[in-house]
């Protein structure tokens, strides 16, 4: 494979020792002996020591119609030999021809765009955007959400591991986020349970803010979180609660947007909600740094303060923004994703058949997990078998990623073009890797 990248000049050795010398330390790459990557193409990376391997997790959910996509890298190439900044002080073609293809692509009177570089830009925005129009400070979200690194995110994200700091920004609170395979009321986690989970949020509402919150935000699939799925019906309950208090509803939909849950754009369209605000990032340009937040007319129009994003909107990654939507809708991403996903979770359901210690296959479309126990039984998180298996993927040539409070999920989130073949050699990787992992149990 060749994109006619000019290798590094390093060894892999210098990488490492490079980035264990010169980077943050919390800088934490994945396995023993980390990766260094130099080339890809669709579904395939290759390491500095000339390794292939099949990329199930394509940069955390983000290289959404494959490495190196040839539309993108042709649009990219163009562009950033023609104009490659601006500020969004002008105005350029790319960053109008996306905002009105997410306009399209949006439900309900969702239309109005403002692009920053990242996913925690994204749900900055959103959220400066639903105090400023409900003139309320109170944000709600959920347990077990993440949200991204910035001061007001770690704040929303609700893991210890991923917050460094105490609470230190306004006020958020935290309801109870459904997690069915450790419902705090029942097995099988039901209808009942969604009414148990509303009534926890009215009670957070009322017991721990104001009364006035500016907006609940939810990611309608955890990704971070480890693939939680809520009870059908949760999400839809959620938002009438937050509008019934006169908050609004905030789908973060960084993860689960662009067809990524299979059979619909959004992961909210599952449970048929329109959100007032919605956030979007990673898949939106095939890697290029885009956070999108996009609202009603009206909402927009609430945001008074003057606001500039240099790079917001820069023509280069608006270019590879409109050229991976245009691939997404011309393969029609949504419906590959509930095939290619119907497929995979075959493959995976049959692996929990054979070993116990996957306690729980979950998902929709293309982003599934196999939640990893010490006991099916007492359902003890094992990050030690999460740790095994990532290291087991990696010598059958599969990426793969983790996740989950405790680490203890393996969350699989692959290229949205991805064939039945390469799902059919997945699968048989997997199950190889399965067996190495079992033998080390
Ligand atoms: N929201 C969700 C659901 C995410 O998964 C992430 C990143 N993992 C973010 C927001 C933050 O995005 P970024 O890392 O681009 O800031």
């Amino acid at each position: 494979m060749s994109n006619g990248v000019v290798t590094a000049s390093l060894s892999a050795s210098d990488v490492r020792a490079g980035h264990a010398e010169y980077l943050f330390p919390c800088v934490a790459p994945y396995y023993r002996e980390p990766l260094v990557l130099v080339e890809a193409q669709g579904v395939r990376v290759v390491d500095a020591e000339g390794r292939e391997y099949l990329d199930l997790f394509a940069g955390i959910l983000t290289t959404s119609v494959g490495h190196c996509h040839p539309e993108v890298v042709a649009r990219v190439r163009d562009q950033v030999g023609r104009l490659g900044h601006t500020s969004t002080m002008y105005m350029t073609e790319p960053q109008v021809g996306v905002a009105r293809r997410l306009a399209e692509l949006a439900p309900g009177e969702l239309k109005r765009t403002f692009f920053t570089n990242s996913g925690s830009e994204a749900i900055e925005t959103a959220i400066m955007l639903a105090m400023q129009y409900t003139g309320r400070s109170e944000v709600i979200a959920l347990r077990r959400a993440y949200s991204g690194r910035t001061l007001l995110n770690v704040n929303i994200t609700a893991h210890s591991g991923w917050r460094p700091l105490p609470s230190a920004v306004g006020a958020v609170k935290h309801a109870l986020a459904p997690y069915p395979y450790r419902c705090p009321f029942k097995t099988p986690c039901d209808d009942e349970c969604v009414e148990a989970f509303a009534r926890d949020l009215v009670e957070l509402i009322e017991t721990t803010t104001t009364g006035r919150p500016a907006a609940l935000i939810v990611e309608p699939i955890q990704g971070v979180g480890g693939f939680i799925v809520p009870p059908a019906g949760y999400l839809r309950r959620a938002a009438e609660i937050i509008r019934s208090y006169g908050g609004l509803f905030i789908a973060d939909e960084v993860q689960t947007g662009f067809g990524r849950t299979g059979g619909h754009w959004w992961g909210i369209d599952h449970d048929a909600v329109v959100p007032d605000i919605m956030t979007m990032a990673k898949g939106i340009a095939n890697g290029f740094p885009v956070g999108a937040t996009i609202t009603t007319d009206e909402i927009a129009a609430g945001w008074r303060a003057k606001t500039v994003s240099t790079y917001g909107g820069n023509p280069i990654s608006m270019v590879a923004a409109a050229a991976t939507l245009d691939v997404m809708v011309q393969e029609n991403t949504p419906e590959r994703a509930e095939e290619r996903g119907a497929q995979l979770r075959r493959a995976l359901d049959a692996l929990a058949r054979e070993h116990d210690w996957i306690g729980e296959v979950r998902g929709k479309g293309l982003m599934q997990a196999l939640e990893l126990v010490e006991d099916p039984v007492t359902k003890e998180p094992s990050p030690r078998l999460a740790l095994a298996f990532l290291e087991a993927t990696r010598e059958e040539g599969l990426l793969v990623g983790t996740g989950g409070l405790h680490g203890n999920v393996i969350r699989i989130g692959p290229s949205l073009l991805i064939t039945k073949a390469e799902v059919d050699e997945a699968a048989e990787k997997l199950r190889r890797a399965c067996e190495r992992v079992a033998r080390q149990r």
